[in-house]
């Protein structure tokens, strides 16, 4: 888009703020924005009038049909669409939108994922307005943000405990900052997420059952050449995919999403996108949105957009960075000033993550568990599945001289500077960018790397939010009832303890070397491989008293939320067993066999011209018993998983699909692509790793 064309057409498909100021009588939108801005609940006269305004504005947009767009527990969005047509029973109709309409939907609900959760209480559950984030249009549909809760209040969603986080969050952090004397009127979390992901030829992606199935390839040959030369990140962008990328920006800016970068990533065909950060729980609204319009637009170009974390081995896989920060009245809290060491407001809040990130590293991890992500965690260029903080050159001094009380000693009894400094942070550019810590202070914010690039960042940012609230509301019981003289030195004793007390989460190294791993385990910290060691941390009594206290989650919908992923995790190694044995026999068999069945056949004819055919029949045995390996594997993979299916329990149901069914899936795929690299291109039955990864 031209560059006028950009800004009037940024979030021409949003009911923004401007839309609503325009449309609505001055006293109801004043009621609405109270609504928005301090969480009041909304009045059916006011949503009668707030719902009127947006549907002619939808229908001037071309809408015919609304939905309450929703984040069931299954991570992605759902919507269900109804049209405004209200027949007036002369044959004609009328378009309509009445405020509970706007307010409150019915979705059949029956077939969402709810771990259980419908069952205990009411098999129906309703969608509610969430006026965060604004309504928008999306193919002629009206789409309105909702959260979706049970009848008796349970959340059956993702959302909903992200709103919850972020008021604990803002409860608590606005304590804290009234102890430094001031009042914003919000606090709010900062989220910038970036988007990894492939893109490969669409064709390819239809040839090949597993990329279509399951998002990721479940067999398949190293290619002749890997990321070695470095060729592709940063590099030129292939002119479908830059067609592509415009296109998603222009759809993006539309819907008011603040599309930012976007470039070529280390593997080849992987490529990155990064919004300007933005109010949380709208960013990760936007992040599901942008990953929706990632897949429908790829195929305008005939491309096929890979979310999954790992859908090639070889090469890296694809995470999802979840920059975070809280920001009050739009003021960085994480902006540490050019003098951090003395800037005791900064300070505190950055004991306050450290302190969460240790005592909660436990659920961080949880939150970012899936079999997906199981194939990056730990992977050479992701970050371990041990949870560590990363603090920079920078910072770190200034921490280690805090806990030997150096600087802090001679500051003890003097006031300290409370004030958050209007000077730009000059440790931005200092900062080393250490990329292979799971959570890394970036400058003026923590980037979380352990995410998957297919997760909903719901979850890890319930977490985080209501992890941190925990330690605010430390940090005030720690100076309660301490005079105005006091409190920088009892402020500044917080802080020191509180480094000293979690210093072992801190570590600045290098987080992929095995020395690591060995330092972690003495330092106590946890390594939760994979996701049925993680989960279980969703039903820790600590957990869920954390979750309790805070509102955010009960201990029900904990379970809920715990049941809902082991059955996910389960589910989904099943479908990847499924579709290995199914190609396994219907295609890499029927291939094999073939080929050298042709090649047996040759070396019978040339054996009666009186030709020894040495390298067919060297090739003819290595293909035979490649066919028996694969025949055999393929039976005894099928067999365990259908043993893993009759396993009731659930935990040990996902361990046995860990330990028994992954390894089956494993040895199979071994034997598979050992024949791919002996078998003619013209009888493999899909495209190879060159085919797909290195595409003209
Ligand atoms: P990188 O070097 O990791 O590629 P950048 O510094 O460009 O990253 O920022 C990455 C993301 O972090 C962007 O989406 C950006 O908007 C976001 N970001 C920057 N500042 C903040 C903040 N205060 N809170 C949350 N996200 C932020
Ligand atoms: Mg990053």
């Amino acid at each position: 888009m031209a560059q006028d064309k950009v800004t009037a057409e940024f979030g021409s498909l949003v009911f923004t703020d401007a839309d609503m100021r325009q449309r609505l009588p001055k006293p109801t939108y004043r009621e609405l924005n109270r609504v928005i801005k301090e969480g009041k609940s909304i009045d059916l006269d006011i949503a009668n009038e707030v719902a009127h305004a947006m549907k002619e504005w939808a229908l001037e947009k071309g809408a015919t049909h609304f939905t309450h767009w929703f984040q069931p527990l299954n991570g992605i969005t759902s919507e269900k669409h109804d049209s405004f047509i209200t027949p007036l029973g002369d044959g004609t109709v009328l378009m309509a939108f009445s405020g509970k309409e706007l307010v409150q939907g019915e979705p059949d609900a029956s077939s969402f994922p709810n771990g259980g959760l419908r069952a205990t209480f009411e098999a129906r559950g309703y969608t509610v307005w969430d006026p965060i984030t604004p309504p928008f249009i999306k193919d002629e549909v009206l789409c309105i943000p909702t959260a979706f809760i049970s009848y008796t209040g349970e959340a059956l969603d993702k959302k909903t405990p992200l709103l919850r986080s972020e008021v604990a969050l803002e409860r608590q952090a606005k304590r804290v900052l009234a102890l430094f004397g001031r009042e914003p009127k919000r606090v709010t979390t900062t989220v910038g997420p970036e988007q990894e992901y492939f893109l490969i030829k669409e064709s390819d992606f239809e040839a090949r059952a597993d990329l279509r199935l399951t998002g990721r390839t479940l067999f398949g040959a190293a290619p002749s050449k890997g990321q070695e030369l470095e060729e592709h990140y940063f590099g030129a962008i292939r002119p479908s995919v830059n067609a592509f990328m415009k296109e998603l920006d222009d759809e993006l800016w539309k819907l008011a999403i603040p599309a930012k970068t976007k470039h070529n990533e280390v593997a080849p065909c992987q490529h990155e996108l990064a919004p300007i950060f933005e109010q949380g729980s709208l960013a990760v609204d936007e992040n599901l949105l942008t990953m929706e319009k990632l897949k429908l637009l790829a195929t305008n170009y005939g491309l096929a957009c890979l979310e999954h974390e790992r859908p090639f081995e070889y090469v890296n896989g694809s995470g999802k960075h979840d920059n975070w920060s809280m920001a009050a009245d739009g003021r960085n809290l994480l902006e540490p000033g050019p003098h951090p060491e003395d800037n005791l407001q900064f300070l505190v809040f950055l004991a306050c993550l450290v302190a969460a990130v240790d005592e909660h590293a436990d659920l961080l991890r949880a939150s970012v568990a899936s079999a997906g992500n199981d194939h990056r965690l730990g992977a050479n260029e992701a970050p371990p599945a041990i949870v560590s903080v990363f603090l920079g050159d920078a910072l770190s001094p200034v921490v280690e001289a805090l806990i030997k009380k150096e600087h802090a000693e001679a500051q003890e009894g003097e006031r300290m500077d409370l004030g958050v400094p209007a000077l730009p942070a000059i440790l931005r550019d200092n900062t080393d960018r250490n990329r292979t810590s799971p959570f890394a202070f970036t400058g003026n914010k923590f980037e979380f790397r352990m995410c998957g690039s297919q997760q909903n960042l719901s979850d890890p940012n319930v977490v985080l939010n209501t992890a941190v609230a925990e330690q605010c509301e430390r940090f005030c019981d720690y100076v309660a009832d301490r005079s105005d003289e006091e409190f920088s030195v009892v402020a500044l004793r917080f802080v020191r303890h509180t480094f000293r007390d979690h210093q072992r989460v801190i570590f600045d190294g290098n987080g992929y070397s095995d020395a690591w791993e060995d330092e972690a385990a003495r330092r106590g910290l946890l390594n939760l491989k994979t996701t049925p060691d993680a989960l279980p941390a969703l039903i820790d009594p600590a957990n869920v008293a954390l979750f309790e206290r805070y509102h955010v989650l009960n201990e029900t919908e904990l379970h809920a939320r715990y049941v809902a992923k082991a059955e996910q995790y389960a589910k989904l190694l099943n479908i990847e067993a499924n579709v290995m044995v199914h190609m396994a026999r219907h295609e890499y068999l029927p291939a094999i066999i073939a080929y050298s069945g042709d090649i047996a056949t040759a070396v019978a004819t040339k054996a009666e011209l009186g030709i020894e055919a040495l390298a067919e029949k060297t090739l003819v045995k290595a293909l035979t018993e490649g066919t028996n390996a694969i025949y055999t594997l393929t039976a005894e993979l099928d067999a365990k998983n259908s043993q893993a299916r009759e396993i009731d329990d659930i935990a040990a149901r996902d361990d046995f699909y860990r330990d028994e069914v992954l390894p089956g899936m494993d040895a199979l795929r071994t034997a598979v692509d050992e024949m791919e690299t002996i078998c003619a291109k013209s009888y493999w039955p899909v495209p190879s790793y060159n085919d797909m990864l290195f595409y003209v």
